[in-house]
């Protein structure tokens, strides 16, 4: 094949050799098939296209220094996956069946796994849709899983980069009840008018605060928010925020660190008293946060004065890749090799 350019890939979709699809009939899951075709065949009735019974999730291979393929705490998103189908109905795919499908797709398509030191990932998708027919709304009687991979570049191009973001108060991505907690593509759909609002404005994304009250900072874009102060690392607790692997991962990071954590409300004039703020999330790792503009109540939050990320997002951002790419000992049993 041609060479990829590693250093420089796109954050985008890239074709790669196979990827895994599983159907759920008559009560059952069959077995996995492997595909070299980009496309589906999709039932023009099927309850994913009509009533949003969609869900999905995102991971990364890394390639360590030794040259081993590791994936990263996997059966949290094997069991995400399982909530996300709960929360909307749809058939559980089994967790045994994700780690096979993860794995398989990883294995065969591992000439796209970007070399140790280039900041590039295979980035791994599954998703899990309602793939029968129907036309009352209800809950589809079929389902297909599908895994796909595609080599991505780092999500910033010359080192981790402060990102300006802006709060959102005239769309609600999630209500306390909703769906928040799922990883849905209907909270996306939700999402877009603010995300799109956010980028014409010149911000990475906006921050969406608590659908019920307006009071607390709730999702960062397609990302959770933390804040930080005295040393604490406090991060929202809230009914309608999806649970971010990686926000998880670095509230146990963070004891390592001797720096404190906190999951809990953070009250939008909290941010004033941050240090340091920023989003967190698979793609990025992490993304500090240079500036949050409040537009309705005329506020402006800063951080990052000198341009750059701040000690604790550092030491955070540090430990939590290296354990990623192997570059430290997993003394939390969150690595898995392909190989
Ligand atoms: C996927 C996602 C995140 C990040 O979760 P990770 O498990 O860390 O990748 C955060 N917020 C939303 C809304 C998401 O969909």
């Amino acid at each position: 094949m041609e060479q990829l350019d590693w250093k420089n890939l796109p954050f985008g979709y890239i074709r790669t050799d196979y990827n895994i699809r599983c159907f759920y009939r008559n009560g059952k899951w069959g077995e996995l098939e492997v595909s070299t075709s980009e496309y589906i065949d999709i039932h023009i009735a099927s309850t994913g296209l009509h009533y949003g019974q969609e869900a999905f999730e995102g991971l990364k291979a890394y390639m360590g220094k030794d040259g081993r393929i590791r994936l990263f705490r996997w059966e949290e998103n094997a069991k995400r996956l399982i909530k996300s189908a709960g929360g909307i109905k749809m058939a559980a795919f089994p967790l045994e069946k994700f780690r096979e499908a993860v794995f398989r797709v990883v294995e065969l398509n591992r000439r796209f796994v970007p070399p140790y030191g280039t900041g590039a990932t295979l980035y791994i998708r599954p998703l899990l849709y309602g793939s029968g027919a129907e036309v009352g709304v209800k809950p589809s009687s079929e389902y297909t899983f599908i895994v796909f991979v595609t080599p991505v570049g780092p999500y910033f191009k010359g080192g981790i980069k402060p990102v300006d973001m802006l709060i959102c108060r005239d769309v609600d991505r999630a209500a306390p009840k909703g769906t928040g907690i799922y990883k849905v593509g209907g909270n996306y759909a939700a999402s877009l008018r603010a995300a799109v609002a956010a980028k014409e404005a010149g911000y990475a994304s906006s921050i969406f605060l608590d659908a019920k009250e307006k009071k607390y900072i709730d999702e960062c874009g397609p990302a959770n928010f933390f804040g930080i102060k005295n040393n604490t690392y406090i991060t929202p607790k809230s009914e309608s925020i999806l649970e971010s692997i990686t926000n998880k991962s670095l509230l146990e990071v963070a004891g390592t660190l001797g720096i404190k954590a906190e999951r809990r409300q953070v009250p939008v004039e909290e941010l004033a008293e941050f240090s340091e703020a920023g989003a967190c999330g698979t793609a990025a790792v992490i993304s500090p946060i240079r500036k949050i503009v409040d537009p309705d109540k005329n506020m402006i939050y800063e951080y990052c004065r000198d341009g750059n990320p701040g000690p604790v997002t550092m030491k955070l951002y540090n430990k939590l890749v290296a354990i990623q790419y192997g570059d430290e000992p997993d003394e939390f049993g969150w690595i898995s090799f392909v190989d």
